[in-house]
């Protein structure tokens, strides 16, 4: 994309032309050859002088193009997070498809937990969610799903093996859908048998922080305020120290998004923002407990969009 205050400029190749043309509702240039050299055709026709280009998304090989091509006395401006700034607050209609795309992952995942059962692979159980997934109408799942279990729960973020759940062992699920281009982010955990006591604490410390993340999300509070009523929490279970990420993170079009909710994140909350609330406790050897929800800010608080019962599922 190249954007000036008056004109949007997309550009893509042949095997995009049609697609693009008929969803794209600004000037569409369907370049035979690098796209680069066809936006420094624009850039020099429009006497365009300074060009700002996304740090975190162009790919220094494509930079280095991009300068060969520029014509003369033109300069390349690094700018940061701009856009992403401006998606933090979602219009209505962003946020509908928010909650169908929360509605579709939850519908998934509980149509998958029902069969669960002890000796099934990590990797059966995320083919499983994965499938469930598109088949209530999303396009993917929005990130590479996690399933882990025992202790490899203790891995933030598990890539699902071939290791089979075992009896009285922990089960991990965070899972995300991707529908008509939006995200959802959920955790649940479950336990095959009856959890022994530690686990139960855990769990119980974890659902404690997270709720007291959840009452602390309104307009206005810092998102650090929010990462710190869930480290308060776990804190006085002594887990603060085992709880190593963010406490949550915005989604829209990309699963994470800004703002971030962790321990330096300034950012104020907004009605209209969707976040997620996931806080959690690893311990090595034992096993890991993450609690996450999709939430909406709004203008008294938030709403829980995530429907899914956050009972500690037993099976
Ligand atoms: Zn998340
Ligand atoms: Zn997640």
């Amino acid at each position: 994309m190249l954007l000036s205050v008056k004109e949007s400029h997309f550009f893509t190749d042949p095997r995009y032309g049609l697609e693009a043309s008929a969803e794209i509702n600004c000037q569409v240039h369907v370049a035979k050859g690098s796209l680069m050299a066809a936006a420094a055709a624009v850039i020099k026709r429009k006497r365009l002088k300074k060009i700002g280009f996304e740090t975190a998304w162009l790919k220094h090989e494509e930079f280095v193009k991009l300068k060969d091509e520029m014509p003369l006395g033109v300069s390349l401006i690094p700018v940061g997070p701009v856009i992403e700034q401006q998606r933090m607050v979602k219009s209505p209609d962003e946020i509908d498809r928010i909650r169908a795309s929360v509605r579709a992952n939850s519908e998934a995942y509980e149509r998958v937990l029902r069969r669960i059962r002890p000796g099934v692979r990590e990797q059966d159980i995320a083919a499983e969610l994965d499938f469930q997934i598109r088949m209530q109408g999303a396009e993917k799942p929005a990130f590479e799903t996690i399933v882990a279990a025992g202790i490899r729960t203790a891995l933030p973020h598990a890539r699902p093996s071939a290791r089979r759940l075992e009896a009285n062992e922990l089960l991990l699920i965070d899972m995300g859908a991707t529908l008509d281009g939006y995200a959802s982010d959920m955790t649940r955990m479950a336990f095959a048998g009856s959890p022994p006591k530690r686990i139960r604490d855990m769990y119980k410390a974890v659902l404690e922080a997270q709720s007291a993340a959840i009452q602390a999300v309104r307009p206005g509070i810092a998102a650090s305020k929010v990462d710190a009523a869930a480290r308060g929490v776990l804190k006085r279970y002594k887990l603060d120290k085992t709880f190593v990420h963010s406490t949550g993170h915005g989604l829209g079009l990309e699963i994470h998004e800004p703002p971030r909710l962790g321990k330096k994140e300034k950012t104020k909350l907004e009605a209209g923002m969707a976040i997620t609330i996931e806080p959690g406790a690893y311990i090595e050897g034992v096993g890991g407990i993450r609690i996450e929800d999709t939430v909406l800010v709004t203008d008294s608080g938030c709403e829980i969009l995530t429907p899914t019962s956050k009972e500690f599922i037993t099976f």
